[in-house]
């Protein structure tokens, strides 16, 4: 079931994009829908779901940014985004047609094939979602090989739910769907609270045979991570996305060094326990 991700021949190496579609999402964020302008290049393009791509803005910089969307979709791609500073504010008011410059794939990618057999269980915070969509249609497209599947997805308030036009669709497809937020609008009759809460409760058939994978803000991964431990999951079935920033993505300029290892070349996808002594180290 393996996605080989296409090898960077040239990490420095442009290729310019053009957005072929903007989808509006929620408020400050955006769904842009890329494709190369060069046929050759858009061939032989490949990524893992979990890996990111530097999104280039001529004048304003350069950022990384995850792919969002099916690993398999062979003409565009997608980066959810949202607008936050310089370059992401930039990239907001682009329209459809305006190019980009694009290199990558890079980083590790989730490793889906080590939850084979497993209860799956994806715990996303906010925006950290979108870099678990590509996994998400991956772990669906081969359902039957996992035991099964579950999101749990935690979000500020209702109306900034990510992908809630999928979520549907995903449960049909056999993945058990569970949403919360932390703060309840008149009209939510969900569950309100942490996303950790939502872990806790979960029913786990066989810990030992159970995988996760989560993506969000580093305190949430925190208690994820202790509340999976704690339910007795092993510490090498709980992957997570560190989104510190960083500038060249190969591991040469150390501005996304964590202990002893580089976030865009050894993550941003990591084992638990390859990480879990620097998880509290805020300035690391
Ligand atoms: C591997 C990886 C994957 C990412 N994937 C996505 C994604 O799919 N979608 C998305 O919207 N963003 C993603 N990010 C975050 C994104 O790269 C930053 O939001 C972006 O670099 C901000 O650049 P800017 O020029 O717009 O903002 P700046 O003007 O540089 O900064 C604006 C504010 O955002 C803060 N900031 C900058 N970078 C980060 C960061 N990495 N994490 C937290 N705060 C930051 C700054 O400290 C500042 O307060 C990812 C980051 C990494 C490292």
């Amino acid at each position: 079931m393996s996605l080989a991700s296409t090898p960077t021949a040239d990490p420095w190496g442009y290729h310019t994009v053009r957005i072929h579609e903007i989808t509006p999402e929620v408020a400050d964020v955006a769904t842009y829908h890329l494709g190369f302008d060069d046929s050759a290049v858009a061939a032989a393009y490949r990524f893992q779901p979990g890996q990111f791509n530097m999104l280039y803005l001529p004048g304003f910089g350069e950022v990384p940014i995850s792919l969002s969307a099916d690993p398999r979709s062979s003409t565009t791609w997608a980066h959810t985004v949202r607008a936050v500073g310089n370059v992401t504010q930039k990239l907001a008011r682009s329209k459809v047609g305006d190019t980009l410059g694009l290199r990558g794939p890079f980083g590790s990618g989730w490793p889906l094939h080590t939850a084979e057999g497993h209860d799956v269980v994806l715990v996303a915070g906010g925006l950290g979602i979108a870099p678990l969509r590509p996994a998400i249609y991956e772990l669906l497209r081969q359902a039957n090989r996992f035991r099964s599947l579950t999101l749990l997805y935690g979000s500020r308030t209702p109306d900034t739910i990510l992908f809630e036009h999928e979520l549907p669709e995903w449960s049909q497809r056999g993945m058990s769907v569970q949403i919360t937020v932390d703060r309840a609008s008149p009209t939510w009759s969900g569950h309100v609270g942490v996303v950790t809460l939502l872990l806790d409760r979960l029913p786990l058939s066989d810990p030992q045979q159970t995988s996760v994978l989560m993506c969000g803000p580093e305190v949430m991964m925190r208690f994820v991570g202790k509340s999976a431990l704690a339910r007795g999951i092993p510490e090498s079935q709980l992957w997570l996305s560190m989104e510190r920033n960083m500038q060249c993505a190969i591991g040469l300029c150390g501005h996304c060094q964590l202990g002893p290892t580089f976030i865009c070349k050894d993550g941003p996808v990591y084992r638990h326990d390859h990480l879990a002594p620097f998880l509290n180290v805020e300035g690391l």
